[in-house]
């Protein structure tokens, strides 16, 4: 893959020399080499492989093989089409067996097929739509609107209205048609067994250089050049030069495939573009229908899509890889689950000493429990919930143990104008019990280390302060469950948020010492360079 802003012939070619020599080290043996019509990839195939006088092959120097060069049969077919579309009139010569009057084909046929059958409830035409009679510039890239003017259903609808509606002179547009559908069939085999599917011997695959198929490439290729030398309406210049080259290139390389590498067939669908193109639509699609996509998509992109090629080749369904994944998560939610339950015991065992809050440390403690209880009343919204938590009366004095003979709500009363909440007494002592468990893990080293490592530090926290605060397992700390009568659980609500407020701080407090080691250098050495400065 190489990002190009303009692509031109010199830098394909130093492409193609790196992406040849790749292929060979890893033992590819390259056939053929397909590209679109663009003018830098004629100018590829000419001047850079071909010393100017294009080929239907190089020959490799080392090894002596040929190299067939193809521009894409399905970007021949699109442009035939959009040829058709643009041009309105094509003037056909004669060509032997498949058109021997020759014909001439009217791109207003098809338009006027369409609106007869507008309103009809059945069409015959089924496959034309407004887009294949006025696409727009972005749908002239699409083979579908293609292989819906060149289909069957059209041709045959053509004809039958020559014949059974006065309209002979759609004749010529049909003609035409059943023409380029015998081509497009012929190139477009890409599966052994489709002609005997779809009962049409056109669309067999290529068993013999002697083929009669092989036949038709290469006199379609002189009708082509017949058609241009002629000056009549037709194809432009570039596409009868791809599309002239690419029947000859195909007849040869089948050949050589069946009489030189001992082929048993060849599908002639399978030389041309479209798997690397459809690959391309799949990024695009992967990147938000983008057309423009950066490198990081491709990339990115193709990591998806070689996961889905993995689980499309080993015989699991979606279901069964769903159950195994969301067992597996379970089983792993278990585990985990244990290991925290284990790691809470242990740390809820050793957490001894509990400090006590200064009367600063409580002031700001009341002032925090009562923002978080104002929070938790917001998420449940539930009044409930409210008078659990919060104190009715600004005035009530917090009644708490007699270590608390300070007033712990001076802090809030003082910045409070009149919107703070204040927490009453269960989310006073809750958030203090918090704030003494959370304190002393955070001085011992043993323990901080643990919280640290755990997976969810929150909930290893919220299984602690349930253990040390649990009457029925000799608790030292007295915190009764706390569930509103509407079920909300008030004591998780609340430890949850307060360690989210410590956790906040905590982790300040250690990035800055982190920073501190990197930080006081920087300073030296800015105070030895004004220093040095100021005395020169
Ligand atoms: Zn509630």
């Amino acid at each position: 893959m190489y990002p190009m802003s303009k692509l031109t012939a010199a830098k394909q070619y130093e492409c193609y020399l790196e992406v040849a020599a790749l292929l060979k080290s890893i033992s590819f043996n390259v056939i053929a080499i397909s590209v679109d019509n663009a003018t830098a990839n004629r100018k590829f195939f000419t001047e850079y492989l071909c010393n100017g006088a294009l080929q239907t092959h190089i020959t490799d120097t080392t090894t002596g093989q040929p190299l067939f060069l193809i521009f894409d049969p399905v970007h021949g077919l699109k442009n035939v089409y959009n040829n058709f579309q643009s041009r309105k009139v094509f003037e056909c010569p004669p060509m032997v067996r498949n058109l021997p009057d020759g014909c001439c084909a009217r791109f207003h046929d098809i338009i006027d097929l369409y609106n007869l059958e507008a309103a009809m409830t059945l069409k015959k035409a089924h496959k034309l739509t407004i887009a294949t009679l006025y696409p727009k510039s972005i749908e002239k890239t699409s083979v579908k609107l293609a292989t819906s003017l060149l289909s069957e259903s059209t041709r045959d609808a053509l004809k039958f209205y020559a014949v059974h509606e006065d309209k002979a002179s759609w004749t010529g547009t049909a003609n035409f048609l059943t023409l380029m559908i015998k081509l497009w069939n012929i190139i477009n085999v890409k599966t052994r067994t489709k002609g005997k599917h779809k009962r049409d011997y056109t669309m067999d695959p290529v068993r013999s250089s002697l083929d009669w198929k092989l036949e038709f490439l290469r006199e379609f290729a002189s009708f082509l050049q017949e058609w241009e030398d002629s000056k009549k309406p037709g194809l432009t210049r570039e596409t009868f030069f791809a599309l002239r080259h690419t029947c000859l290139s195909l007849a040869e390389c089948a050949s050589y495939l069946l009489d030189h590498l001992g082929f048993d067939y060849v599908l002639l669908g399978h030389l041309q573009s479209d798997a690397i193109e459809s690959r391309f639509g799949w990024l695009r699609q992967l990147s938000g229908a983008n057309y423009y996509i950066s490198m990081r998509q491709v990339i990115e992109g193709n990591i998806k899509i070689r996961a889905l090629s993995l689980l499309k080749y080993s015989g699991f369904s979606v279901n069964e890889i769903d159950d195994v994944i969301q067992s597996d998560a379970s089983r792993k939610r278990n585990t985990t689950d244990l290991a925290e339950d284990a790691l809470a015991d242990s740390m809820a065992e050793s957490l001894l000493h509990l400090r006590w809050p200064s009367s600063n440390d409580a002031n700001v403690i009341f002032y925090v429990s009562g923002a978080m209880a104002r929070s938790v009343v917001r998420i449940t919204r539930c009044e409930h919930c409210k008078e659990e938590l919060v104190s009715p009366d600004p005035l009530a004095p917090i009644e708490m143990d007699d270590a608390f003979d300070y007033g712990a709500a001076t802090f809030l009363e003082d910045v409070n104008r009149g919107g703070l909440t204040r927490p009453n007494d269960y989310s006073f002592e809750l958030a203090v019990n918090c704030w003494r468990v959370f304190e002393t893990i955070k001085s011992s080293l043993a323990l901080k280390a643990q919280l640290l490592a755990a997976e969810c530090q929150r909930s290893l926290f919220v299984k602690i302060i349930d253990r040390v605060t649990d009457i029925s397992n000799c608790g030292q700390l007295l915190v009764s469950e706390n569930y509103c009568v509407r079920g909300h659980d008030l004591k998780l609500l609340l430890v949850q948020r307060l360690f989210n407020c410590f956790a906040k701080n905590a982790i300040k407090q250690l990035n800055t010492e982190a920073n501190q080691g990197s930080r006081q250098p920087a300073k030296r050495r800015k105070i030895a360079k004004l220093s040095s400065s100021s005395h020169q």
